[in-house]
């Protein structure tokens, strides 16, 4: 397919500093969960994005000395020579698709941790951590910030020489030590690195300099700085000091990379903020400087991006998360290909990779993270083993994935469906207000399906295990979901709970079905992810009373985890949600709900015409369970293999039922390495006695 020429302004090349863009496609630096604990992981995963297309791959966070150190969040690290390997491991691999590598230097001042290396964390001023750790920062003197000048410019020759083409000077996030130094309610010096603006900034523009001479012969020099903080007045603005420092700076560095802060506010979950969100923040940044500027929005759609930049906001289309989802964006815009992109959802799952410390995962990709260890690469995979014919038995994101994984290897496949239309839980759980994107994961995978001709598709057929052995397949794919319990049992409380016989209780399925609920209703939730709080903002958008006992000390507690909860928590409350948090659900009669503290055990009754219980699920595994139990039934069936897949074998998150699915495909026929050991490990090597 030919290319869209309204499009090809997104493949010019772009200057920047000594180094040339080949297009506008730009990976702006981001966390990963990898960093220089899987080296091997990291620069595979990196190394897609510019097989993808993505003129620019960036690190994400890259430490330039022991005194910043984030663990147990694995960042990247240049703190001696021995990191510059690791560092060139990614950079080669990057190369070796024509892109530029970008190292994004990184010091984290007030909010380092220092767990691991126990060295006192530095800030322009005496003041309390960022992260909330029992230990304040020291106030640097100026012997420090001579030895952070130092280490920086010393980070920087080590990015040079493991070949990266754009350096970093990195201000932004609230979580770096040049952006402490910018605002004036974390620096409160007196000295010259103190008060007026132009002293906050001198630390910034010192580094800058210092990065330029050191590595600007061979190096772009990057600088990525928030310009707007969010917090009106008492942040950096982009009415305000966001535009001065941008002004001051303005043509020192070879390219602007701008956002607003911090990460939950940059990466915004798209619950929350639309595609483009930023852009009333960062569009005054080149009309005042004449240098390439790149900014994020969540962009997918390649005419947003051209209007960006037809508009004159960006110069280059920055993407992290838009680039996880599918590392293939920019080959698919370029080659015509637009209905193939696989579009973030803006759910955050994968920041919950990075804040749990392991390899981020993606609904939507679900081969990132495995691209080294499982040899995993998200548009290719390896045709059929063998000519068998394959049933799969569901089609929610488990079963769409497997059925489409299946259908690239070149398998002939059979996908059934009880409802009558495709999708599962996403078909719901993407009415719930604010979650339209999440449609993506069924629509992306509907429409792949559509174009393989050995895929096919029956709708309103609800299988008995007897029909599946009648059909004769070869290999059968059990992905029937999972359904919400109604009798309470969850993680807190492992027995049923006390329901009388006139209570009534209903699941998230009837509120779903919209079965009519009369209030007050109780919407107990003892899963605390998304959907208990979602479930009392629908509930509570249609009129009704609602009370949102949860058994954690905050609403949808994991949803921390995508970043999400604090606004949560505000719009349950401003929408007139009783909040009872900390309480578990002990009995539930006519009118009235029984609760008990999780700390004293006191009970307290509530008003509760209806309660909404969102615990746990049961998986739907009957068809499985009754296929299984037979195995002379299945040989004469002719049926090789079942295998329960996604939510039927134990519920979990959309992003895990598609990696289920798609595992499932690659499987098939598959001989494992080993049996025992499902992917590549990455191993330590042991330092050579001293
Ligand atoms: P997952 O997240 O694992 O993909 P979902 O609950 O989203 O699971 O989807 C399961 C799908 O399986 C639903 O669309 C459901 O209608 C379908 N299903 C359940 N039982 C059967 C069955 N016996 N035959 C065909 N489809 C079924
Ligand atoms: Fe987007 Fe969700 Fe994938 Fe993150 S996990 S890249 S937010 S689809």
């Amino acid at each position: 397919m030919k290319r869209d020429p309204r499009y090809d302004i997104l493949f010019e090349p772009v200057r920047i500093g000594p180094v040339t863009a080949k297009n506008r496609f730009y990976q702006v630096p981001h966390c990963n969960g990898m960093g220089f604990n899987w080296p091997q992981t990291h620069a595979k995963m990196r190394e897609m994005k510019a097989e993808g297309g993505w003129a620019v791959v960036c690190t994400e966070e890259c430490m330039i000395h022991p005194s910043s150190d984030y663990s147990p969040e694995p960042q990247a690290r240049l703190w001696d020579d021995r990191d510059v390997k690791y560092l060139a491991l990614m950079v080669e691999g990057v190369h070796r698709h024509g892109a530029l590598a970008g190292v994004q230097l990184a010091h984290n001042g007030v909010g380092a941790q220092n767990h691991f290396t126990r060295l006192k964390a530095l800030g322009p001023s005496p003041q309390a951590g960022i992260i909330g750790v029992p230990a304040q920062t020291r106030g640097m003197d100026k012997a420090d910030i001579r030895e952070f000048r130092r280490w920086h410019r010393k980070a920087a020759l080590r990015a040079k020489q493991a070949e990266a083409d754009i350096v970093y000077v990195y201000a932004g996030h609230d979580s770096t030590l040049l952006m402490h130094f910018l605002q004036p309610r974390r620096n409160q010096r007196s000295d010259e690195y103190g008060g007026s603006l132009e002293n906050r900034v001198r630390l910034f523009r010192e580094v800058l300099e210092e990065t330029k001479d050191a590595v600007g012969d061979r190096c772009g020099v990057a600088v990525r700085v928030a310009v707007d903080e969010l917090m009106g007045t008492d942040g950096i603005a982009a009415d305000g000091e966001g535009r001065e420092i941008v002004e001051m700076l303005a043509e020192l560095p070879d390219l602007w990379d701008v956002n607003v802060s911090n990460w939950p506010n940059d990466s915004v979950a798209s619950r929350f903020g639309e595609e483009g969100a930023q852009e009333s923040y960062v569009s005054f940044v080149k009309q005042v400087t004449s240098k390439p500027v790149v900014g994020v929005g969540r962009f997918t759609s390649p005419d947003t991006m051209v209007s960006q930049i037809g508009r004159g906001v960006l110069d280059m289309i920055g993407a992290a998360r838009p680039s996880i989802a599918d590392p293939f964006l920019p080959k698919k815009i370029e080659e015509g290909r637009i209905d193939e992109i696989r579009e973030c959802i803006g759910c955050n799952i994968c920041v919950s990779g990075q804040l749990n410390f392991t390899p981020m995962r993606c609904t939507q990709n679900p081969t990132t993270g495995e691209e080294w260890r499982r040899g995993w690469h998200p548009e290719r995979i390896p045709p059929k083993g063998s000519g068998a014919r394959v049933l799969v038995v569901g089609a929610g994101p488990s079963g769409l994935e497997a059925a489409r994984a299946l259908g690239q290897r070149g398998y002939a496949v059979t996908l059934a469906e009880a409802g009558k239309e495709l999708g599962g839980r996403v078909i719901q759980e993407s009415r719930l207000p604010g979650l339209g994107a999440w449609a993506r994961v069924r629509d992306w995978r509907i429409g792949r399906i559509r174009e393989i001709a050995n895929v096919e598709v029956y709708l309103d057929s609800a299988l008995t295990a007897d029909q599946v052995l009648d059909f004769g397949f070869d290999h059968v794919l059990v992905a029937t979901g999972a359904t919400w319990r109604k009798d309470g049992v969850g993680v807190n409380n492992a027995r049923q709970i006390a329901i009388s016989d006139h209570a009534r209780v209903y699941g998230p399925q009837d509120v779903f079905a919209g079965v009519e609920i009369a209030g007050p209703i109780v919407v107990f939730d003892d899963d605390n992810f998304y959907l208990g709080g979602l479930i009392a903002e629908k509930l509570r958008n249609e009129g009704h009373e609602v009370t949102l006992v949860t058994t954690e000390s905050v609403v949808s507690a994991w949803t921390v985890h995508t970043m999400e909860q604090h606004r949560i928590q505000s719009r349950t409350m401003e929408l007139g949600v009783e909040v009872i948090a900390s309480h578990n659900l002990t009995h539930i009669d006519a009118a009235e709900a029984e609760l008990a503290c999780l700390y004293t055990q006191r009970r307290r009754t509530i008003p509760a015409a209806a309660v909404v219980m969102v615990t746990s699920r049961h998986p739907n595994n009957a068809l499985y369970l009754a296929l299984t139990s037979d195995e002379d039934k299945l040989s004469k069936a002719g049926i090789a293999s079942v295998r329960a897949i996604g939510d039927c074998d134990a519920p979990a998150t959309i992003a895990a039922a598609v990696h289920d699915g798609h595992r499932a495909a690659r499987e098939l026929d598959e001989i494992p390495a080993d049996p025992d050991l499902p992917f590549r490990r990455e191993h330590i090597l042991l330092d050579s006695p001293t």
